[in-house]
């Protein structure tokens, strides 16, 4: 239904509704509160305390005054059977005229001391009818925009509510009734205007409900559409995995075992592997997938090892060399990058396509390119979000098969959320750290004493280490410009590191660009390196022993421990300062990075906190679409998850179900790691 059909939304409502986002009356109708107020409970006058309440009144005495230019004051009393109170509006000269005489109205407002005495200053108030919206009620606020209240909304959403036709069932019967949730169309409306706490709970549950229940079955289409597909099985070979482990220079973490294993008997199944390896960085996932790819070399099939980008590409390159120099395979690699041309290049695509190749290393171009494969068998994806079915069925084709898959990932994700997330993938971690690694000292540092923290820094750089100074990334509009990368730089450059080498890398640089700072750092050609959060989660600097993270209360937690995980790679004690940016903020939550070094603890925390978006970015979480699904919990969860199991156990037809057949679809291309 177009929204311009409601009454009141001529040109300049409409400008302002699309303005949050809003362009039809189904837009309306979920553009949910972002929270209530309780105004269910009238307040008698002569019970009334200082502090929020709703009244219902008659009003006397009405009248308005200019004090000087610009200063109207309109002054009323509001009178109940008990008692009567004095109301007055600053610059609303409008209420004198409008308000009757013995009509009945609520009045919401602050009842406080103003100049001396009691009275409620530009209280909302509205005329008693059967269904007030702003009053005597659990009261809806929104997110507003300029010229559009919350009270405007409120108005606008009622009238729709009234005026829809239908609002359809989303869900099959079945799984209403087997979850006990409540209809759509009375969801909706709870809501908007909801009877009770009660039965706005029961609104949150169906909604959230609904909201799993599509990104599980968006998942599981998709898994259900690749386990149709066949790979080639690579069987298990006890030897090669126990010459493998027996030359490390270090024993397997019991974790690590687990988790080869898990990918081991999953490349053995001509059902395709897709399984996500998560693990707090340092946790040795290399070494994991090192062993499946050696497992899969050794029955002559190619590897392929993707990375985000080239910098990581030519890391695992040189990690994977010496890794498998033990075992003799290192001349099995190659790296293929932008930068490696001519020849060189040729002799690589050759290679590839004769089979001779087994093993290579990459950046997403692997797969672009005009690269053949003569018996490409398993992949490794170094980093989520980069590799999605699209990618793959490029690769099937290409190859006559689905190659099996290992997503690596150092973001910790709780599990309910990688449930939800990524329920076409099985999910394997490694929980647990090689022995003896020094915890990184984690410190909160009040943004006044920034000159004892660079002393700090200085003593790591006179010891011949290195130091990342992190900035947030700056928006538009925003306060704080003067932690900026770019400003931060500047100053540091010429101000306390002025003997040093510094460095800059951010954002909006090209992305060459950033790579060649990247590598200065990392060859040590520069001493501190003032960046944003493009430092790539994995980029392995030994030499870094020093971090300080500027306007920390910015980030979420998970992200402030990737980002400290760039430091403490080398044998080195290391060191991170977390920095405030004034010295108000509130510093509760972040004083958990001193004492936590559990990546998964701090993501758990950081989803009861702040919700999933501290996470994943505002846009994947936006694209995810979860509004109202509380993550954490995991009650909920589990019984969408089993519903969207049983829509596919029980074969049924998603097109019966136009409305979320069109959400599904939508979700089945974000939720693929892409
Ligand atoms: P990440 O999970 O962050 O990718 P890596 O695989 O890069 O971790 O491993 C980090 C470092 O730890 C590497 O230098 C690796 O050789 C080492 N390592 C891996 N597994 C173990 C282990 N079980 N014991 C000791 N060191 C290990
Ligand atoms: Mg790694």
């Amino acid at each position: 239904m177009n929204i311009r059909e409601l009454s009141g939304v001529g040109e300049s409502v409409a400008a302002r509704l699309e303005r949050l986002g809003i362009n039809s009356v189904e837009d309306l109708i979920t553009h949910f509160p972002r929270r209530y107020d309780d105004y269910s409970n009238v307040t008698e006058i002569s019970k009334l305390k200082p502090g929020a309440a709703c009244l219902r009144v008659t009003f006397s005495s009405i009248a308005t005054r200019r004090v000087r230019r610009g200063l109207h004051i309109t002054e009323a009393l509001a009178s109940d059977d008990t008692g009567s109170i004095r109301v007055t509006w600053f610059n609303q000269p409008y209420r004198a005229s409008s308000i009757q005489n013995e009509q009945p109205y609520y009045v919401v407002g602050e009842y406080a001391l103003n100049r001396g005495r009691f009275s409620m200053t530009n209280p909302q108030i509205e005329r008693v009818s059967d269904f007030p919206l702003n009053a005597h009620r659990i009261v809806p606020k929104y997110r507003e925009t300029k010229g559009l209240t919350s009270a405007g909304l409120r108005k606008l959403v009622h009238q729709a509510l009234g005026q829809l036709p239908v609002i359809n069932e989303h869900l099959p019967a079945w799984v209403v009734a087997s979850n006990k949730l409540v209809d759509y169309r009375s969801a909706i409306v709870q809501m908007h205007f909801p009877d009770s706490p009660a039965s706005l709970e029961k609104a949150k549950k169906r909604l959230g409900f609904e909201e799993v229940f599509r990104l599980s079955l968006a998942a599981l289409l998709n898994k259900h559409e690749l386990l149709s597909e066949k790979s080639l099985a690579i069987p298990f070979d006890k030897k090669v995995a126990q010459k493998f482990v027996a030359k490390l220079p270090f024993a397997l973490t019991n974790a690590q075992r687990r988790v080869a294993w898990d990918a081991l008997t999953d490349i053995g199944k001509t059902q395709p592997m897709n399984r996500l390896v998560e693990g707090d960085v340092g946790s040795g996932k290399t070494v994991v997938a090192a062993l499946v790819a050696l497992m899969a070399m050794s029955k002559g099939f190619q590897v392929a090892l993707m990375a985000p980008t080239e910098i990581l590409a030519r890391q695992h390159y040189e990690s994977l060399t010496k890794i498998f120099e033990s075992v003799d395979m290192h001349t099995e690699i190659e790296l293929l990058v932008g930068s490696v041309k001519g020849q060189q290049r040729q002799n690589i695509y050759a290679n590839l396509a004769s089979g001779d190749l087994r093993l290579i290393v990459g950046t997403q171009a692997l797969f672009q390119t005009k690269v053949v494969m003569k018996k490409l068998g398993f992949i490794i994806v170094d980093e989520q979000h980069r590799f999605g079915v699209e990618q793959r069925k490029k690769l099937q084709a290409k190859a006559g098969h689905m190659p099996h898959v290992l997503h690596l990932s150092a973001t910790p994700i709780p599990r309910s959320l990688a449930l939800t997330l990524y329920g076409e993938l099985d999910i394997s971690l490694i929980d647990e750290l090689p022995k003896g690694r020094l915890p990184i000292n984690t410190k909160l540092h009040s943004p006044n004493s920034r000159e004892s923290l660079y002393r700090q820094a200085e003593v790591e750089l006179d010891a011949g280490r290195q130091v990342y100074v992190v900035c947030p990334q700056i928006v538009e509009g925003d306060d704080s410009s003067l932690l900026s990368a770019e400003v931060m730089y500047e100053k540091l450059k010429s101000g306390h590191f002025k003997s040093r080498r510094v460095g800059l890398v951010h954002g909006k640089m090209k992305s060459d660009q950033k790579e060649a700072v990247m590598k200065d750092f990392k060859q040590g050609k520069i001493d501190v390196l003032v960046c944003t959060t493009v430092i790539e989660v994995g980029i392995d600097v030994p030499n870094a022993t020093c971090m300080i993270i500027e306007a920390a209360e910015r980030f979420g937690l998970a992200q402030l421990h990737q980002l400290r995980g760039r430091v403490g790679r080398g044998l080195h004690q290391s060191h991170c300062f977390l920095v405030p940016s004034s010295s108000q903020v509130a510093t509760t939550r972040l004083s958990a990075l001193e004492t936590t070094h559990d990546g998964f603890k701090l993501a758990e925390l950081d989803l009861r906190l702040r919700g999933p978006g501290a996470i994943y970015g505002t846009n994947q979480h936006g694209a995810l679409d979860l509004r109202v699904a509380k993550l954490s919990d995991t009650k909920l969860i589990a019984a969408a998850r089993a519903s969207a199991q049983a829509f596919i156990d029980q074969g049924e037809n998603l097109l019966q179900y136009p409305q979320l057949a069109a959400k599904v679809s939508a979700l089945r291309a974000v939720t693929n790691l892409n």
